[in-house]
């Protein structure tokens, strides 16, 4: 825990913005997505006898509140977590003394401000491998009239010019994690400093508050009592779900075997959302899964968590190789493909009323609480770019707006993928929905938790309550797929002739 050098109440610090001891620092740590104290790259920027601190955070709106089709880019989950995750934060750096300066607009615009307010001398911040992220960081760069320190993005293997690295990425996972397993260490987590040399700061100052969910219009509705998990944002929660989820529920032996599972708390970490805010470290997760080998079991499941955490880093990278493209209809394998803008299908998938229970199940289940197995996001994704032929980048939008774990390269990477226009883009890869249903949820206890309509079938005819005189689901799930497989293999033949 960081020990605060000034335990002093704000109003008894004097009235200055400037640092009376000759030769300190004045920094801005600008806080992004390592809502952390543990393992936290910022603090390795400073030199603890000579820099004093204070943290930002800021929300960006164009990130959180611009409506785009017909809804904002964050959900009320999303921000509710987000929001619990900041406040958080400020606790754990108050409680060592340094305040959190909390701001609504954009950051090239108010940290320039700070740092003219606050006298800063110099400005940190992690660099983010997103498109939208590097342009923010480039007019800081402009705009910001004090020493810039930007650090490169985080990453879980030791990789000193992350940018560099992503520019020869390989385009299939397997290449990269057979090249990073033999070539590259895993990351130490970083030690946390003893102390922070808080900033003074005039009394006056204002530091601004978190604010509520209700703030931007939407209900703060608490999540679902059927979710998975009564997720809570911020840092004490994430560690205390890797402690009970890894060694005192012990769950991590059976990972690979649970891993596809739907239903509950415990078939796979639900450390997501924890990792997507940077309240928990992929580094810290990885070391820990290695003293539970040790202390424990290591089996084919203790390695997949890291494995796992692998495909994290790889979509990082990807994100970073491949920038705009990504979010590109034809995505970065620039794959001619045609989408449709069906905004009934559209409609019809979000709100999980397909007719086909377990992608309705599905999808009710991240409306109401913000989360999704990643068994159910591969069926729902490539049920939607697939069977529906409905513009992938639709999907990918509502999962921004949905996940509470919502992370930049995880989703995009994840629906180019499904779409077939991402990484490994060989031959056509689609859901059989029906076999699905069967191999994962084979008692239909899924389907019946999230569509109480069905619990009075039995079995695997919650599968297909059209055979009981429900309704028809919208579109054949055997002949859809075919149709989706023809226009997959045309546009792979256009590509053929079109080199
Ligand atoms: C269409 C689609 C969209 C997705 N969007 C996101 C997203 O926005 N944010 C996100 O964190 N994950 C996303 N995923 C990946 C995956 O579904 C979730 O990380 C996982 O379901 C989270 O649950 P968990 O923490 O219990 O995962 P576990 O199975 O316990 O895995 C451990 C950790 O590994 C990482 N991880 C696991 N699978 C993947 C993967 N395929 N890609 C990247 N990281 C992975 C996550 O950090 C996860 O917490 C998406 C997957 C699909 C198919």
């Amino acid at each position: 825990m960081i020990v605060g050098e000034d335990d002093r109440s704000l109003d008894d610090r004097p009235d200055e913005v400037t640092s009376p001891a000759s030769g300190r620092r004045r920094n801005l740590l600008w806080f992004r997505r390592e809502l952390r104290i543990h393992d936290q790259p910022l603090f390795e920027a400073l030199d603890p006898g000579r820099d004093e601190v204070v943290a930002a955070w800021v929300l960006d709106p164009r990130d959180h509140l611009d409506v785009v089709q017909d809804f904002s880019r964050a959900g009320n989950h999303r921000l509710r977590f987000l929001l619990e995750t900041v406040r958080a934060l400020e606790g754990a750096l108050q409680r060592s003394g340094v305040r959190l300066v909390v701001r609504i607009g954009s950051p090239e615009d108010v940290l320039p401000d700070l740092c003219r307010d606050l006298a800063i001398d110099r400005l940190c911040f992690v660099e983010a491998p997103g498109t939208e992220e590097r342009s923010i960081e480039r007019k800081l760069e402009h705009r910001a009239s004090v020493a810039i320190k930007s650090l490169p993005p985080e990453t879980l293997f030791q990789i000193d010019d992350p940018r560099g690295f992503a520019r020869d990425l390989p385009e299939v996972f397997s290449s990269f994690r057979r090249t990073a397993e033999r070539g590259l260490a895993l990351a130490p987590s970083r030690p946390t400093p003893s102390r922070l040399l808080p900033l003074a700061t005039h009394a006056s100052f204002d530091f601004g508050s978190v604010p509520e969910v209700g703030a931007f219009g939407l209900d703060d509705e608490p999540s679902d009592p059927r979710a998975v998990l009564g997720f809570e944002g911020g840092e004490p929660a994430g560690l205390d779900r890797l402690r009970d989820w890894m060694f005192s529920g012990d769950h991590l032996k059976d990972y690979k075997v649970t891993r596809n599972g739907m239903l509950g708390g415990e078939y796979s970490s639900k450390f997501s959302p924890w990792i997507a805010l940077g309240a928990l470290s992929p580094r810290l997760v990885a070391e820990e899964t290695f003293r539970y080998e040790r202390e424990r079991v290591a089996n084919d499941s203790t390695y997949w968590l890291r494995f796992e955490l692998f495909w994290r880093e790889y979509f990082r990278l990807y994100l970073l190789k491949h920038g705009r493209t990504l979010f590109r209809a034809a995505g970065p394998s620039a794959m001619p493909m045609t989408w449709s803008g069906n905004e009934r299908r559209f409609d019809a998938w979000r709100s999980g009323a397909t007719g086909i229970p377990l992608i309705d199940a599905n999808m009710r289940e991240l409306r109401a609480s913000g989360y999704m197995s990643n068994r159910g996001r591969q069926l729902v994704a490539s049920f939607l770019a697939k069977n529906l032929g409905v513009d992938w980048r639709w999907g990918a939008r509502w999962f921004e707006h949905c996940l509470i774990d919502y992370c930049p390269a995880a989703n995009w990477g994840n629906w180019a993928y499904a779409a077939g226009v991402g990484a490994d883009p060989r031959g056509f890869r689609g859901f059989d929905i029906v076999k699905q249903a069967r191999r994962y949820d084979a008692d239909g206890a899924y389907v019946a938790h999230w569509l109480p309509e069905l619990q009075e079938l039995s079995g695997s005819k919650r599968h297909a309550p059209w055979l009981a005189g429900g309704p028809a689901p919208i579109v054949d799930p055997a002949r859809s797929l075919e149709v989706a497989r023809r226009r997959w293999e045309s546009a792979e033949d256009f590509c053929r002739r079109n080199p």
